[in-house]
């Protein structure tokens, strides 16, 4: 829907700004967002994203400006009255009550009627998979069971918008990984749109359609994930999203589709990035390098128009589904290559100290100018 000009964006930011004092958490930021989008927020603590969540959710007013929810201004009207619901990381479960209390608060207190009320209960414990856990007290589940019941009282008035704070942040890493596969099938399940919070650019990878990264309560980059990762628009966005080499560098000649680089670290060596780039021949820019798009090898290239480097192993991270090297060229400078393990390792092909060439094709760098 983002992409269709004619769609009509369910939360609009509008020039929204946000004041602490002095301080200003949220700066004149306009921000769309589409019916059924899952859209993520990523940035450093700090940056202002739980502030723009809050003012949606009405926890908060903006300083300056408008919050939209399909078209209708949300400032002024409290919390409770928004098709908003957000759900929190403490899972702010009431200990006394079932599950099956829990999530049917918010309907009684809505005045719906019982057998209604009865028949959403159920249907949500279902999309939450505990249809047998409705007897049972917050501490008589575990950790992952407490954070679904909380997902599904969240879920139960089937609010427009599911406002979701850094909501995996206490489980481990192994159920936050399949917690975001869970909430991922639910919003596609119920045609909602969802709104997370995070500072883990992995989980914002995975669960999001969109993401808009953050810095000191600005937009830096809003797309989705893969052009996030593939084509970052600074060195902010292609540091903070995934693991990268960030190698500075001064123009030697633009054409169209290519330019030449002579990298600080190697000035010797020219690289060429296949990139439309509105830099100009002397200009300082950098290159973001994913550490996966880089090979380590002891031969050099046989074709002569890849960019190539030349160093010495200085260590080796083993992480079981790769190995990551890291290359410490002459001039002191280093860089990290991935390497896929495809074979069980019986020996080391590579190891500390060998002289290796580095190398990319011109396809797998990008090229900063901010
Ligand atoms: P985190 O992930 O740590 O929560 P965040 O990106 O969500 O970070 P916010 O919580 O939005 O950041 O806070 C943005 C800035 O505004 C921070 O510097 C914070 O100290 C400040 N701030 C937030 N709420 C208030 C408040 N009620 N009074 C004063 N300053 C505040």
């Amino acid at each position: 829907p983002w992409n269709d000009p004619q769609a009509v964006p369910l939360i609009q930011y509008k020039n929204v700004t946000k004041r602490f004092g002095e301080f200003v958490a949220v700066d004149n930021l306009s921000l769309d967002i589409y019916e059924r989008e899952f859209f993520a927020l990523l940035g450093p603590s700090g940056c202002g994203k739980t502030t723009l969540m809050r003012m949606l959710a009405g926890f908060e007013d903006p300083t300056e400006g408008q919050i939209l929810l399909a078209g209708q201004d949300l400032v002024g009207t409290p919390p409770y009255k928004r098709q908003t619901n957000m759900m929190f990381q403490s899972y702010a479960l009431f200990p006394h009550m079932t599950v099956w209390d829990n999530i049917a608060f918010g309907l009684r207190q809505d005045r719906m009627e019982k057998g209604a009320v009865n028949a959403r209960v159920e249907e949500m414990l279902k999309l939450v998979k505990l249809e047998k856990f409705g007897k049972r007290k917050p501490h008589q589940l575990s950790g992952g069971q407490r954070q679904r019941v909380a997902l599904a009282r969240s879920l139960a008035k089937r609010p427009k918008v599911l406002l979701l704070d850094e909501p995996l942040g206490a489980l481990d890493k192994k159920l936050r990984e399949e917690t975001q596969f869970e909430l991922m099938d639910i919003q596609m399940e119920l045609g909602m749109t969802f709104l997370i919070v995070t500072h883990d650019q992995e989980e914002a990878m995975t669960v999001a359609d969109r993401i808009a990264v953050m810095n000191q309560g600005r937009l830096v980059q809003v797309d989705q994930p893969a052009v996030i990762y593939e084509h970052p628009n600074s060195r902010y966005v292609a540091d903070f999203v995934g693991d990268v080499n960030i190698l500075d560098a001064t123009v030697e000649a633009v054409e169209p589709g290519m330019i030449t680089l002579r990298p600080l670290a190697a000035p010797e060596r020219r690289f060429r990035i296949a990139q439309d780039c509105p830099a100009k021949p002397g200009d300082s820019v950098a290159i973001a390098l994913r550490p996966e798009k880089m090979r380590v090898e002891f031969d050099a290239p046989a074709d002569p128009n890849v960019n190539c480097l030349q160093g010495e192993i200085w260590d080796i991270g083993y992480l079981g589904d790769l190995s990551i090297y890291h290359v410490e060229l002459p001039g002191g400078a280093r860089v990290k290559a991935a390497k896929p393990n495809l074979t069980r390792m019986v020996e080391r092909p590579i190891t500390w100290d060998d002289k290796v060439y580095v190398y990319f094709s011109p396809d797998a760098g990008v090229v900063l100018t901010s």
